[in-house]
C-alpha cells in the first residue's frame, strides 16, 4: 500500500484520514482519495462543459479569453504551488479547484443572479450550491450510485459559502456554516488561489479586449509598481510582454504573501491535525498590506471592467435569454426535453429541473435554445 501523506503537514488533509464518500467504496490503491475525486471531476460531463462558460467575456467573442475551464485550471496551478510550499495536500487542492466552477450558469455571475431571481418562490439558486449538487446527483456515470460520490474532504471544499437555512439541509457538511467553523486548509487555499488567478487573468482580458489601458491600470496601486520594475528591468519591451511581465510578478508577489503570512499563522497556532484547523479561525491568508491591495484592484476591476458599457450590453442580453427561457418552460414545461418533465403540477420540483436545465447550459448553448424556442426559423 502506498503511503499518499508521508511528506504532508500533520494539519493537512490525509487521504488515509479521509471521512469518506456518501456510498463507502474499497480504497484504489495505485491512487490516493483525493487524486481519484480529481479523476473524477476531469472524466465528467459538467467538467467538459466549462470550456463554452464565460465569466465576464461571452464565449464567442474571441478564442484568447479565459472561460471556466482555462481559469479553472490556472486556479488549480496556482493552488497546487501553494499547497506543496505549505506541506498541504497538493491532490485535494486539486480536486477542489478544477470542481470549484462545475455548477455555474452561462454567461458568468449575471446568469446566476437572474435564475435566482427565477427560483426566488422555488428555493432560490445559488452557483456554489449547483456546484455540489452537481457532483453530489447530476452527474451521470456510475451504476452503484448518482453524482460521483466524491470523499468529504473534496465536498467541504466545493462549499465555499452556504446560507444558514441551506446548510441545515445539507447534514454533515452544512454544520460548519452553522457553527461558524472552518474548512481545511486546502479548501482555504483553493478559495484564494481562485481570487489570485482571476484577479490576474481579468488584467489580461480587460487590456487584451482593449476595455482596459495601460494607462488605467496605472491607477492600481500594486500593478504600478510592478509595472515601473518591469520597465526598469527590461527598458523598451513590446507591450504584450510587458504586461506579462508584469502579471507574473503579480502573481509571484500574491502567492508569496499568501505562503509567508499563512506559514507565520500556522507556526504560531500550531494546529495538530485537520481537526485544529476546523476550530481555528482562517490560517490561509494574505497580510493585511496584500489584503487592502488586492481589495483596491478588485474594486477597479469592478467599476473599469465588470461594469464597463461593453459588458453592461451583453450582461443584460443575457439575462434576458435566462429569464425567457425559465419563463417559457415554466409556463410550458411540455417545451423541455423529456428527462426534464416532472408529473404535471409538482411546481416546485418542476422549476427546480428546469434550474438544472438552465444551469448546464453552456453558453451557445443557450443561446441557440433559446432561438429554437423562440424564432420560427429555427427548429
Ligand atoms: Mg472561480
Amino acid at each position: 500500500m502506498i503511503d499518499f501523506d508521508a511528506h504532508l503537514a500533520p494539519y493537512a488533509a490525509h487521504s488515509s484520514k479521509s471521512r469518506g464518500r456518501l456510498h463507502p467504496e474499497p480504497a484504489a490503491g495505485s491512487r490516493s482519495e483525493f487524486q481519484r475525486d480529481r479523476d473524477r471531476i476531469i472524466h465528467s460531463t459538467a467538467f467538459r462543459r466549462l470550456e463554452y462558460k464565460t465569466q465576464v467575456f461571452l464565449n464567442h467573442e474571441g478564442d484568447l479569453f479565459r472561460t471556466r475551464l482555462t481559469h479553472s485550471i490556472e486556479v488549480a496551478q496556482i493552488a497546487r504551488t501553494l499547497a506543496r510550499s505549505l506541506r498541504l495536500n497538493e491532490d485535494l487542492v486539486e480536486a477542489v479547484s478544477l470542481a470549484h466552477d462545475l455548477g455555474h450558469t452561462p454567461f458568468g455571475h449575471v446568469g446566476q443572479d437572474v435564475l435566482n431571481e427565477c427560483m426566488k418562490d422555488h428555493g432560490g439558486f445559488e452557483h456554489n450550491l449547483q456546484s455540489l449538487r452537481v457532483v453530489d446527483e447530476l452527474e451521470e456515470h456510475y451504476g452503484a450510485f448518482d453524482g460521483l460520490n466524491l470523499t468529504f474532504e473534496t465536498r467541504e471544499g466545493i462549499l465555499k459559502h452556504c446560507s444558514p437555512n441551506n446548510a441545515r439541509q445539507l447534514g454533515e457538511l452544512g454544520q460548519r456554516f452553522i457553527d461558524k467553523k472552518q474548512p481545511s486548509l486546502e479548501a482555504q487555499l483553493a478559495n484564494l488561489a481562485d481570487e489570485i488567478a482571476y484577479n490576474n487573468h481579468d488584467i489580461d482580458d480587460g487590456l487584451r479586449s482593449g476595455l482596459l489601458s495601460m494607462k488605467q491600470m496605472e491607477e492600481v496601486e500594486l500593478f504600478a509598481r510592478l509595472h515601473r520594475q518591469v520597465v526598469q528591468q527590461y527598458p523598451g519591451l513590446p507591450g504584450r510582454r510587458e504586461l506579462y511581465e508584469t502579471i507574473r510578478l503579480m502573481i509571484t508577489a500574491m502567492t508569496a504573501d499568501l505562503v509567508e503570512t499563512s506559514a507565520a499563522l500556522l507556526a504560531e497556532t500550531a494546529p495538530k491535525s485537520i481537526d485544529d484547523v476546523r476550530e481555528s479561525p482562517p490560517l490561509i491568508r494574505f497580510s493585511p498590506k496584500m489584503r487592502e491591495e488586492t481589495t483596491a484592484l478588485k474594486r477597479f476591476l469592478y467599476a473599469n471592467l465588470y461594469r464597463h458599457y461593453k459588458v453592461n450590453r451583453m450582461r443584460v442580453k443575457a439575462s434576458r435569454i435566462v429569464r425567457e427561457l425559465f419563463e417559457a418552460f415554466m409556463t410550458d414545461p411540455v417545451l423541455l426535453p423529456f428527462d426534464y418533465q416532472v408529473t404535471p403540477g409538482d411546481t416546485l420540483k418542476q422549476a427546480r429541473k428546469i434550474a438544472d436545465y438552465i444551469a448546464g447550459m453552456t453558453d451557445r448553448y443557450a443561446i441557440r435554445e433559446h432561438k429554437r424556442i423562440f424564432s420560427l426559423d429555427e427548429l
